[in-house]
């Protein structure tokens, strides 16, 4: 199922996207309940894709960031950042950050450099703590693709990474959650970040350093996961500035993209 929010005129609702196998028009499935309540009922309502306004498919308590999943990223962000690690790196990005699928990001003005980095993000599916490896599967409703914006001069300039971090709007999501998807096939999916239509990431989730399970049962073993909390699993090499104008694309395989202008905050 590709799980959505969205909204149409004054009226904000879950939906399924599903394919018209008559016209191959992709459109929306109103659901009655709340799919994080495992409340998966149609209403029998539906609407052309294009017609809603998709936003953050969750609304999560909490964005859980994993930083230098990827060799090769490690590498590229050494002098910032450090060598790698045993242990995931993680940090947080407030419920703030978290925009829809297609809204703008914000470029504060006391940046002079704002970074993407595209991401898979797991979606949580119940409370959950101190879970195992081999339990990581029951805990997860499905995936999304993520854009973990940084202030990389802020980054540098503070030591910790809260406001670079931590900007409304730095922390895209979406287009809608993924699920019935193993975690075998999450960590085998192509990634692509343009700006503008240029490839800058080309990476791959088959390339983590720490795979989700890992992920997941560290991130637990010192902080409970609520339903609809989201994990970025970290960005591969090819991160890089983002001007104020320019459009950002975040591609996963199958999961889908998401696409932000930059823009200037008024
Ligand atoms: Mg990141």
């Amino acid at each position: 199922m590709r799980i959505a929010r969205f909204a149409s005129g004054d009226e904000v609702g879950f939906g399924l996207v599903e394919t018209d196998s008559d016209n191959g028009e992709e459109f929306v499935a109103r659901l009655s309940g709340h799919p994080l309540l495992g409340d998966i009922k149609l209403t029998g309502e539906r609407a052309k894709l294009s017609d809603v306004r998709l936003l953050s498919p969750v609304l999560p308590t909490k964005v859980v960031c994993i930083g230098k999943n990827y060799a090769d990223h490690v590498e590229e962000m050494k002098d910032v950042t450090g060598e790698s690690t045993d242990e995931p790196v993680v940090f947080l990005k407030p419920s703030t950050a978290v925009a829809g699928p297609y809204d703008p990001v914000f470029h504060p003005a006391i940046s002079e450099q704002v970074d993407y980095e595209g991401e898979l993000a797991i979606v949580i599916s119940r409370p959950c703590r101190e879970v195992p490896r081999e339990r990581a599967k029951d805990v997860i409703l499905g995936y999304t693709v993520a854009n973990d914006v940084t202030a990389r001069d802020l980054q540098k300039r503070d030591k910790q990474w809260t406001r670079a971090k931590g900007f409304d709007s730095f922390c895209p999501i979406g287009p809608w959650i993924t699920t019935g998807m193993t975690i075998e096939e999450a960590q085998n999916l192509a990634l692509t970040t343009t700006v503008d239509g240029q490839t800058r990431q080309d990476g791959h989730t088959s390339q983590f350093i720490h795979d989700i399970p890992d992920i997941i049962a560290h991130v637990t073993s010192f902080m409970t996961l609520l339903p609809g909390d989201v994990v970025l699993t970290g960005t591969p090499a090819g991160v890089g500035p983002v001007e104020t104008g320019q459009e950002v694309s975040v591609t996963v395989e199958r999961l889908g993209t998401i696409s932000n202008r930059v823009v200037a905050r008024d």
